[in-house]
């Protein structure tokens, strides 16, 4: 792609409303365009990143199983009225009537659709287990939208529900989550810690938060520092092992964290050593839960099993911020210029600035590179546009691709080009050929 063509309507000035970094750095990047409160436009630059994170959590939701589904933005009125949640959820939800006068709603979960779904369509444990999710856009008229993405009324999320004929098979399908969500956060380049949330009488201890540590975050966090060590989970685990998995999960959440400042009292914080107390601030990306037949005894979701009985299905549902994700990485990855994309989510893979477009030796350099890139796959953003040197490195510093090729003619006229590593800031000048073999090095990454 060339800038030239390109649509990157980058801010020059700090926007006023923004009050945290990344949604003032989504701004100025030309990655999003508000259009109401809490309601924004994803631009170009943003949606590619969007689409990434999306990509990486639909690979790792199949991964265990999981077959994705698209269910409608809007919803009638009566799903909810036979859970008992139109009146209950309250006026976070978007509601309008339909021109025959039929409630309607703007879907701000999906628990009840899925279990209408469920409940037309399978009727046997033989057709168990099963875990359907999608991605979507959801509507909450939260009270107070703010900070851009990661509290927006309109946001898009990925949300999963697992259906078993028993508890014991709701855990499995549970744990396989927890697994699946490690593997998502680590590949987005996050540190994600599960901390075990509330669910009261019905969900028991079988919920789970995923907070990442930043000082914007909404949430306090408390965990024993050790607790990070473990969270790393590599494709190597099989998670249809059950005994092998909940020895992994059990190990996991052995360790102590919670998000509520009451926890902290406990004499179990107590016996964490002081040296390893972490107290901090996080963004909750995800929650996991298993909630029984919360949705499935009301509203008549029933199979038989293996004896005979009807029973109402075990349901777990899994929900992950993918929106709110985007704003997550760049406070996890930024500095004072910019934003430093992990590669995995980057909106291209590198950049290639042209110095100076009218010396000829600069220009072929660039065009060289960029043939070279694209032909082994890679997707360049090539700065062809007559800006001064200044302004073309503060623009890219502050879209934060991870690496950055500089082209000018006083090393091209020796077929060398600057390479410059967006992460470190480490700049190396070298050849053509060297950074010709770079460029390979990155594509079969
Ligand atoms: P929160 O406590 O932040 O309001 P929640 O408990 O309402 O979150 P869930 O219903 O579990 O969230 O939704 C699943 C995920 O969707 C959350 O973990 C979060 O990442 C994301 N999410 C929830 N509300 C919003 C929002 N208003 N804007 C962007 N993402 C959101
Ligand atoms: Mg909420």
């Amino acid at each position: 792609m060339y800038l030239s063509k390109f649509y990157l309507p980058i801010l020059k000035e700090n926007p006023a409303e923004a009050q945290i970094t990344s949604h003032r750095l989504m701004l100025r990047a030309g990655m999003i365009r508000q259009t109401a409160a809490g309601i924004y436009t994803w631009l170009p630059l943003g949606l590619r990143v969007l689409k990434r994170v999306e990509e990486i959590v639909r690979l790792e939701q199949n991964k265990i199983g999981a077959h994705e589904v698209l269910m409608s933005t809007i919803q009638p009125a009566e799903l909810w009225r036979e859970s008992g949640r139109f009146d209950a959820y309250g006026p976070e939800m978007l509601k309008f009537q339909d021109r025959h006068d039929r409630t309607m709603l703007y879907g701000p979960t999906n628990e009840e659709q899925i279990t209408d779904i469920f409940r037309q369509t399978v009727q046997t444990y033989r057709d168990l287990p099963q875990i359907l999710y999608h991605i979507q856009w959801k509507f909450r008229d939260e009270v107070r939208p703010r900070f851009g993405v990661m509290r927006g009324r309109e946001f898009l999320m990925k949300d999963a529900y697992s259906f078993d004929v028993d508890r014991d098979g709701a855990v499995h399908a549970y744990n396989k989550m927890f697994i699946a969500y490690l593997r998502t956060f680590q590949k987005l380049g996050l540190t994600a810690v599960p901390m075990r949330a509330d669910t009261g009488p019905i969900g028991g201890d079988h919920s789970h938060e995923f907070l990442v540590l930043a000082d914007t975050g909404e949430s306090e966090v408390f965990f024993d520092q050790k607790y990070l060590d473990g969270l790393n989970v590599d494709d190597e685990l099989d998670v249809h092992d059950r005994i092998c998995l909940q020895n992994k999960i059990d190990d996991l959440t052995s360790a102590y964290a919670v998000t509520d400042e009451k926890y902290v009292e406990e004499e179990f914080f107590e016996r964490v050593d002081p040296d390893n107390r972490v107290r901090g601030r996080g963004i909750e990306v995800g929650h996991i839960f298993y909630f029984g037949t919360k949705y499935s005894d009301p509203m008549n979701a029933r199979v038989q099993e293996a004896q005979g009985q009807q029973v109402p299905v075990h349901m777990g549902s899994y929900g992950i911020g993918v929106s709110r994700l985007v704003g997550a990485i760049i406070e996890a990855h930024h500095d004072d210029q910019g934003i430093k994309w992990p590669s995995s989510v980057s909106p291209f893979d590198l950049g290639i600035i042209n110095l100076k477009r009218d010396h000829a030796q600069t220009t072929k350099l660039v065009e060289a590179l960029y043939q070279s890139a694209c032909n082994q796959g890679l997707d360049p953003l090539v700065d062809d546009t007559d800006e001064r040197a200044g302004g073309k490195f503060a623009k890219f510093d502050l879209i934060g691709l991870p690496h950055q090729i500089i082209v000018g003619p006083r090393l091209a006229e020796n077929n060398q080009v600057e390479w410059k590593e967006r992460q470190s800031g480490k700049r190396s000048e070298m050849s053509l050929d060297e950074a010709m073999n770079r460029l390979a090095e990155l594509a079969v990454l």
